[in-house]
């Protein structure tokens, strides 16, 4: 398929994950791409995938979509003693989201332009994606936007983010149970594929390949920054974020290593250490964006760990599928990319608190947990910690460290007065059909 298509499939149609059929290598465009705007260097990297897009078409989607960032460096890099910290969470909903999610809603609405089609968009959200991947499409043609989310299990904010959203196209699903119940339903629903293509369902959770795509953008831009090779450390759940990562670092940029970081639900890193990928149960933390056993976005890095060869991954991710429980042997000799590691809630609790009484600088508890862990590995490059929300999204926990609320921001502060709407359904697939069935464009 090419990209478009891509774009708007989402999942591929045997149930995996679509990836580009080769990585393109720019080992000899790095010392041409470091003084390059973020926004340039978007252009750039995005051109390289988006084959099928004519550079001017890409240039006004890229720049329509940071252009409702609200800081002039888009992803600035702020120092905190020897901290470094990339601020992703500029953006509309202030999650790092916003970054991919801004760009893929230029894609669909050009993609849908050039063929006149229609979409419907089915999205599974533990807290962020839900309300980045509303505010790209909220008001758009052609597009219908239906997210589950685990009924009380965001924060009221998260919620708040989305339901306050009353334009028409817009559906907001609560549904009686927690994250993975709605991973599942969707995953299940897309496998469907004479479903899938009657209700032209697309995706915007990072199986969503444009998702990834554009993510290596900042993982290329941090690294860029510096004259030597950087680690980069990233708060993870379903492995989305620091896949690009990985596929930044597969395509050539000064990458040392990624340093995964989980919160409780560390089914991550515990693969990382012993090879064994199981499930385990879901506990809900502070980091609520984390709080996910399956990552839906591991298989990406399997296929890379067995050398492109979709069968063995097929096997790998059938035998996960049937015993909860899979694993790859040796796995230690094959890695020289990840080191992982688990961070509690009271060490992010802590984490906040001391950054804050160094350096005066609030983080949310998912940067926290990636900062963490910055400060625990031992590795000699310099890290970057990629800081995936701002401090006000999460003031119950910013509190509970810190004892006072973090600086509120406008756009959140505003949310409380505003009319909210949701439906609250059970984490049935049959119902969840029959509503999409009803409502879909
Ligand atoms: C989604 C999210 C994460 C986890 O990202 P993954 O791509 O699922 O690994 C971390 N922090 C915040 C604030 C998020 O919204």
């Amino acid at each position: 398929m090419d990209f478009q298509d891509a774009v708007l499939t989402g999942q591929a149609a045997d149930g995996g994950l679509v990836l580009p059929e080769r990585i393109p290598s720019v080992g000899d465009k790095l010392d041409s791409w470091k003084h390059l705007s973020f926004v340039e260097l978007a252009v750039e990297i995005v051109r390289l995938f988006a084959t099928d897009i004519v550079d001017e078409d890409l240039e006004s989607i890229i720049s329509g979509a940071f252009a409702s960032f609200d800081h002039p460096d888009t992803v600035p890099m702020v120092e905190q003693g020897s901290l470094r910290i990339m601020e992703l969470f500029h953006g509309p909903t202030l999650a790092f989201k916003d970054v991919a999610l801004q760009v893929l809603g230029g894609l669909f609405k050009h993609v849908l332009g050039k063929r006149n089609a229609k979409l419907n968009i089915l999205g599974a959200t533990s807290g962020d994606t839900g309300s980045a991947a509303i505010a790209s499409v909220r008001g758009r043609e052609n597009i219908n936007i239906f997210i589950m989310f685990p009924d009380g299990k965001t924060s009221r904010l998260q919620e708040l983010q989305m339901t306050t959203v009353l334009d028409s196209n817009v559906h907001c699903l609560a549904i009686e149970g927690d994250f993975d119940d709605c991973q599942r339903i969707m995953k299940s629903i897309f496998n469907d594929l004479d479903f899938k293509n009657q209700y032209a369902l697309g995706a915007v959770n990072s199986v969503n390949w444009a998702r990834v795509m554009v993510q290596v953008v900042y993982y290329a831009y941090a690294a860029l920054q510096t004259n030597e090779p950087v680690s980069i450390s990233v708060p993870t759940g379903n492995f989305g974020n620091i896949c690009a990562g990985y596929i930044a670092r597969r395509m050539g940029f000064p990458i040392h290593r990624l340093i995964l970081a989980t919160n409780e639900n560390d089914i991550l890193a515990r693969f990382f250490s012993t090879g064994v990928y199981r499930r385990g149960s879901v506990h809900q933390t502070l980091s609520p964006s984390m709080d996910i056993q399956v990552a839906s976005n591991f298989e990406r890095y399997v296929y890379y760990l067995f050398e492109e060869d979709s069968q063995k991954l097929k096997i790998f991710m059938k035998t996960f599928a049937d015993n909860e429980s899979v694993e790859i042997k040796d796995y230690g000799k094959l890695n020289d990319c990840f080191v992982a590691t688990r961070v509690d809630t009271s060490e992010t609790l802590s984490t906040i608190s001391n950054i804050h009484s160094k350096y005066g600088y609030v983080i949310d508890p998912h940067t926290a947990v990636g900062v963490a862990a910055a400060l625990r590995v031992n590795i000699d490059t310099p890290i970057v910690s990629l800081a995936t929300a701002h401090p006000s999204k999460f003031p119950e926990s910013v509190k509970r460290a810190i004892g006072q609320l973090p600086i509120n921001h406008p756009r959140l502060e505003q949310l409380n007065d505003l009319e909210e709407r949701k439906v609250t359904l059970p984490a049935d697939e049959m119902t969840i059909r029959r509503y999409l069935e009803s409502n879909s464009i």
